[in-house]
């Protein structure tokens, strides 16, 4: 494993220049290289035409799939593109098909949008939530998961990070017991991929779900959705248009054979190629340099915030990641944020709005959150706590 070089990663990311960025879990700051590809397809596109531009950058656009591929584990065939990674979960959940009795088995930490999707779907077919308890690290009872899983469970749904914190779900684990039980599993890995290795083969997801802009690094408006073909083959598409399938008869329509059914016909063609070469880069500095980087880049952050009185860290699980939480006593989260925004520090305070039973069950309101990414110093860190220390007297 090589060795990250710090400097020139920073060179290469214009928002170093301008910003203390601690919130690559929002949107982290993308390469120039991404920049630059991204903005090259959009004026080819003004200058040429649309059309001819996305001929002409074929090679570019198809190369998105390898390239995702690789940095999971899976075949290009698996990938679809897909507008951010809620629409990309969306497209699996809202494709399975529900019946009275059956049952969603999910996580304490599971994000907002997918728990509104399964009330949603729970009101409308009669499927019951089980909400699997946290064990004593804070993290999915991967023996309670074992008892609870049976005949009546139709799917195991979890975030894999959650974006209220350091936790990483034993994500692999719980692939072990739901594909045990033959039972399909959801991933939602939005705040994983990107931050630390995902394979696929070894999780045993069936569906993963993606986006572009956090630790990817990629631009916003992109993101992707995994489908193991040997499990999903024969899922159709909630939604299908003439992309996902040819009208090949006045009273019949075929469906494409990959993964690619779910993706909809028009779409950010420059995002296409944006996410394509973030995710090339990923691929080039290699996910196991990338998450030791951000684990002691985390890490270093959270021994210095416990050196303050009156901080508390917040992080949940037995391995923490990039994601780092933590209160502050007496103080308005909320005007902290503003304040260390006015000086160009960006960090961002995860409500109840984002995973309500998780926080809720903590006693949190909300947490601050500072997540860093392999641009960020050691330097930054030292800044932004007395910065934070300054601001809350
Ligand atoms: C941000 C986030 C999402 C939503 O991703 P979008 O690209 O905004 O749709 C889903 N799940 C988790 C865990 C997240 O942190």
């Amino acid at each position: 494993m090589t060795a990250l070089d710090i400097a020139r990663l920073r060179a290469e990311t214009p928002g170093c220049a301008h910003v203390l960025h601690l919130n690559a879990a929002g949107s982290a700051l993308p390469s120039q290289r991404t920049l630059d590809a991204t903005l090259d397809h959009l004026k080819l596109e003004a200058e040429i035409g649309g059309y001819e531009a996305a001929a002409k950058a074929h090679d570019q656009l198809e190369g998105f799939y390898p390239a995702v591929a690789k940095l999971i584990g899976a075949e290009a065939s698996e990938i679809a593109f897909v507008e951010n990674a809620t629409r990309a979960w969306d497209l699996a959940f809202y494709s399975l098909d529900f019946k009275p009795g059956d049952r969603i088995l999910t996580c304490m930490s599971e994000y907002s949008s997918n728990y509104i999707s399964y009330l949603q779907v729970a009101k409308k077919t009669g499927a019951e939530i089980v909400v699997v308890p946290d064990d004593n690290h804070g993290q999915i009872d991967v023996g309670a998961l074992e008892r609870m899983i049976d005949k009546r469970t139709k799917l195991v749904s979890i975030s894999h990070v959650p974006t209220q914190g350091g936790l990483v779900q034993p994500a692999e684990a719980v692939g072990r017991i739901a594909n045990a039980a033959g039972v399909l599993y959801l991933l939602d890995a939005c705040q994983s991929v990107g931050q630390l290795p995902v394979d696929v083969a070894k999780i045993g997801c069936d569906f993963l779900s993606m986006t572009g802009r956090k630790y990817l690094r990629g631009p916003r408006g992109t993101g992707f959705l995994y489908a193991r073909s040997a499990t999903t083959a024969g899922i159709e598409p909630i939604f299908l248009d003439n992309h996902a399938a040819k009208w090949t008869g006045d009273n019949e329509y075929t469906l494409r054979g990959d993964a690619r059914r779910f993706e909809n016909w028009e779409r950010y063609f420059a995002g296409v190629i944006g996410l394509k070469v973030a995710t090339d880069q990923a691929n080039e500095l290699g996910m196991e340099a990338i998450w030791a980087r951000l684990r002691e880049l985390s890490e270093g952050l959270r021994a210095r915030l416990a050196t303050l009185k009156g901080i508390t860290l917040t992080d949940l699980g037995q391995v923490k990641g990039a994601i780092v939480t933590f209160s502050v006593t007496a103080a308005d989260h909320l005007a902290l944020k503003d304040k260390l925004r006015q000086q160009a520090i960006n960090v961002t305070v995860s409500t109840q709005f984002s995973s309500r039973l998780d926080l809720k069950n903590r006693g949190l309101v909300n947490v601050m959150r500072a997540s860093v990414h392999i641009y960020n110093t050691e330097a930054e860190l030292d800044r932004f706590v007395a910065a934070l220390d300054a601001a809350r007297s």
